[in-house]
């Protein structure tokens, strides 16, 4: 990376969309992008390095079973086999990657991992589960999945499982919906510190994150959700949540996705990048740009028209300027989440 602004991204997923659209060609499909009619994407080599992406955390992310017979939000989405099947599939594309194009792509374990990859031009990759349901009460594939490179786990998507009950998607809505943390929550999350496995809040019910907030002996991380305030999604943040996550000396990441941004819940690309500044400037001044980064959702949700990808994170970085001073800019665009990777 030259000293141009580059960016480090909390949330992506970019893995299920290759597992999705270019099954069995998925290395190709990140190195050269989507070949001409295909679907195209929010990330690929040629866009991060376009936009200056220089890595993130790459999320796992498990379908629902479309065979369930209960769909509501307490059903499980998902038995542990097809969980830890799929898992194996997505994360072999970051081992793949990794070993055949080390110049494109690294699956960092480690702070200085992510530091010479990004010096050496290579997409940083942080391997991250969103949605625990691969990982069974005994905590096993836990800590095989740490052996291969795992490094960041949220317990739940916005459903329940064995560990923790995510949030419903709800509008408007407080976060505050069910339970918290289950015992074998509790037993996640102490072997994540353990291992220096980051455990992201970002679907997690309040319950749940005030359950994480008294027993965590790390820092506070919402990978990707937004300023309640703003927009008062489920999925966002209350203020006493932000004041926590600064308290531990945490990080939210902000989030891109329309459903999260917009003041009136309605997932849209049709938004002006205002929006993102709005909650941007609000986080800031309430706890700090040091608390600060970026949780873009790119390649899992609908996201304002002007950013068609990671190729158009200078013209975030634009905007931003507006509102930061170069050092805070770069804080927000990748210092604060290496930070947190000291973690790890
Ligand atoms: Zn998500």
């Amino acid at each position: 990376m030259s000293t141009a602004l580059f960016w480090f991204d909390g949330h992506n997923d970019t893995l299920l969309r290759l597992w999705e659209d270019h099954r069995g060609n998925e290395p190709a499909a990140f190195l050269q992008g989507a070949p001409e009619g295909k679907s195209q994407g929010h990330i690929d080599l040629p866009k991060a390095r376009a936009g200056g992406l220089a890595g993130g955390l790459c999320a796992i992310f498990i379908m629902p079973d479309p065979d369930r017979p209960d769909k509501s939000a307490n059903a499980p989405r998902v038995g542990q086999d097809r969980a830890l099947r799929d898992t194996h599939e997505m994360l072999a594309t970051l081992i793949r990657l990794d070993r055949a194009a080390p110049d494109a792509l690294r699956l960092c374990k480690s702070r200085a991992e992510v530091d010479a990859a990004i010096r050496d031009g290579a997409f940083a990759a942080i391997a991250h589960i969103e949605g625990a349901e691969m990982i069974g009460p005994d905590l096993d594939a836990l800590y095989v999945l740490h052996a291969a490179g795992l490094r960041s786990l949220g317990p739940v998507w916005s459903s329940t499982n064995i560990f923790a009950h995510g949030v419903p998607f709800a509008f408007p809505s407080t976060p505050d919906i069910g339970p918290g943390l289950t015992a074998a929550g509790r037993d996640l999350l102490r072997s994540c510190n353990e291992l220096g496995v980051l455990f992201d809040l970002s679907h997690l019910n309040e319950a749940g994150f005030w359950d994480v907030a008294r027993l965590s002996r790390a820092p506070l991380i919402a990978s990707h959700s937004n300023a309640h305030a703003i927009a008062p999604h489920s999925r966002n943040l209350t203020d006493r949540q932000l004041d926590a996550i600064r308290d531990s000396d945490g990080l939210v990441g902000i989030n891109l996705g329309g459903g999260f941004l917009n003041p009136e819940g309605i997932r849209t690309a049709d938004l002006p990048l205002d929006l993102i500044r709005r909650h941007v400037d609000y986080i800031a001044r309430r706890i700090g740009i040091r608390h600060l980064g970026l949780g873009s959702d790119f390649d899992g949700t609908v996201i304002p028209k002007d950013l068609a990808g990671a190729q158009d994170l200078p013209k975030l970085a634009a905007l931003l300027q507006q509102d930061f001073n170069p050092d805070e800019l770069a804080q927000f665009a990748h210092g604060n989440w290496l930070r947190m990777l000291e973690q790890i």
